[in-house]
């Protein structure tokens, strides 16, 4: 065995230090399965003290590492090259500390989203961010790609919900960031606003303190069918113009609907409508009956061709089985999925759709969509079979004008889930050098050695070197010749 191995092992165990090439495919990718390669390694930690020491053989050694969650980012941000460490945190899953006063949960970086609601629940309690895959994503990685979901709409991004972090620095050092008063930074920069968001390339966090919220008094789900989708979006946009704040504004087309039927996810949604709109409303019992009354008209102002309510938490769970089983019921599509996460105003969501199907039928693709329609926050789905080359390179390149398209329309290449290295090459669609080095700077004050996640987020000279396969990046962002 390698010395470093041998090092890994001496302080986890061998158990928990993984270097059999077979048992790396595990780690090879994340939901984005167009970029694939097995790490040198993967560690499993189970304490702050283990990240740590694992943290300090690696920066002595100079081997890269990266830090992952349950690999359910979409963006490529938790792969590994071939010579990097994964530290994976899925050991580190206990909620440490809770306050039902104070509102506050201070968890291991490794605990399931959805976990965190489930072990609050009997308090009236409830984590808000809802990503789509909380049933496995978790907060460590929440954090790291300030992850939205379908209630983010009223309840704000990961960011709005996080508190404080302790954070293992890429030289093994610790820095605590916030506080549970949610006191962030009083009197000085916003550290912890900086991590949120870093993609894993600032440090490995251990402790995460979030915010807590008391359910509401009452919630109403709604699903309204549509016979196309510019209804299904102008009836999003009046709602919100209207100064309605639903918890929820969720759009799927048809053959998001079908797919969903036809799968294990089915939920009952009308198949012959081009798109259906769930729409979710919380708060005292007496305002959504006349909220609930103004969604139902503006609704029939766009002509639904059928409305339904959940009556119960049974139906209500229905409702959300299909949106938040869709891409699952992609599955049904074909081998692969690529999910795109571009954003638009939400007064330019019909004008992005026609344009995302008119760029599939160029690219001869099969697409779907299914998108937080209040955030205008677009999930453009694409269908693919990643052992063809030619499907795989017409589903990169359709991807890379889509979100071509977003930015043209005025928005952003993404709203969630993060650059990663999959849109390294996009990154400069929105940002100048110039803008790129500020970021850079940040970056280096942070991971001044490139150790921790590099070739991630950042097309910088290092980003760009770390990775053959991009060389094109390099070329258009540093110039001929940057290296
Ligand atoms: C079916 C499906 C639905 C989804 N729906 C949504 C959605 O509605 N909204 C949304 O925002 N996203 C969504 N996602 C994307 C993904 O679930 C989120 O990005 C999620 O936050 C990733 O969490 P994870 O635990 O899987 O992290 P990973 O995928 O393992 O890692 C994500 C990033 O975080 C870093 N990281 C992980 N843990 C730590 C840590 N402790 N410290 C520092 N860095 C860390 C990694 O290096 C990587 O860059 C969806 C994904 C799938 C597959």
């Amino acid at each position: 065995m390698p010395p470093l191995e041998q090092a890994l092992t001496r302080l986890l165990g061998a158990a928990r230090v993984v270097h059999s090439r077979d048992a790396l495919l595990a780690w090879e990718c994340d939901g984005f399965t167009v970029h694939r390669s097995r790490p040198r390694a993967v560690v499993l930690p189970e304490s702050t003290a283990e990240v740590q020491a694992v943290v300090r053989v690696l920066a002595d050694a100079r081997v890269p590492f990266v830090p992952r969650g349950a690999g359910t980012c979409l963006s490529g941000g938790p792969t590994a090259g071939r010579d990097a460490v994964v530290v994976d945190l899925a050991r580190m899953r206990s909620v440490l500390q809770i306050s039902t006063d104070d509102l506050y949960a201070v968890v291991q970086p490794g605990v399931v989203n959805l976990d965190l609601t489930r072990h609050v629940h009997a308090h009236g309690l409830h984590y808000a961010p809802d990503p789509s895959s909380q049933t496995v994503c978790t907060i460590g990685g929440n954090l790291a790609e300030n992850s939205g979901g379908p209630h983010c709409f009223k309840y704000g991004m990961t960011t709005d919900h996080v508190l404080g972090a302790l954070v293992v620095l890429p030289d093994g050092s610790l820095a605590r960031l916030g506080d549970h008063a949610g006191a962030r930074a009083p009197h000085g920069l916003d550290l912890l606003g900086l991590f949120c968001g870093s993609e894993g390339t600032f440090g490995i966090a251990t402790e995460i303190t979030v915010r807590l919220c008391p359910d509401q008094e009452e919630v109403r789900t709604l699903l309204a069918a549509f016979a196309d989708m510019s209804s299904a979006c102008r009836a999003v946009g009046d709602i919100v113009a209207a100064g309605l704040v639903p918890a929820a504004l969720e759009i799927l087309d048809q053959a998001t609907i079908r797919a969903v039927e036809a799968s294990v996810y089915r939920a009952g949604y009308p198949e012959d409508a081009a798109a259906v709109l769930l729409v979710e409303i919380d708060g005292p019992r007496e305002v959504l009956a006349e909220e609930a009354a103004e969604v139902r008209e503006f609704f029939a102002r766009h002509g639904a061709l059928s409305v339904e309510e959940a009556a119960d938490a049974a139906e209500r769970k229905r409702l959300w089985k299909g949106r938040k089983g869709a891409f699952g019921a992609m599955g049904r599509l074909n081998t692969d999925l690529y999910v795109l996460d571009g954003v638009v105003p939400r007064t330019r969501l019909e004008d992005a759709l026609a344009g995302i199907a008119a760029i599939g039928e160029r690219h001869g693709v099969l697409l779907t969509n299914v998108f937080h329609a209040g955030d205008g926050n677009l999930h453009p789905n694409i269908s693919f079979d990643g052992r063809d080359a030619d499907q795989t390179a017409r589903a990169v390149a359709a991807g890379r004008e889509i979100l071509q398209l977003c930015v043209d329309l005025g928005g952003s290449i993404s709203g969630e889930h993060g650059i990663g290295s999959e849109k390294l090459e996009h990154v400069p669609m929105m940002f100048s050098p110039a803008d790129l080095e500020v970021m850079a700077r940040v970056r280096s004050a942070w991971n001044p050695d490139d150790l921790c996640n590099p070739g991630k987020v950042l097309p910088t000279r290092s980003s760009c070197a770390e990775s053959a396969k991009w060389p094109q990046i390099a070329a258009r962002v540093l110039g001929e010749g940057g290296q």
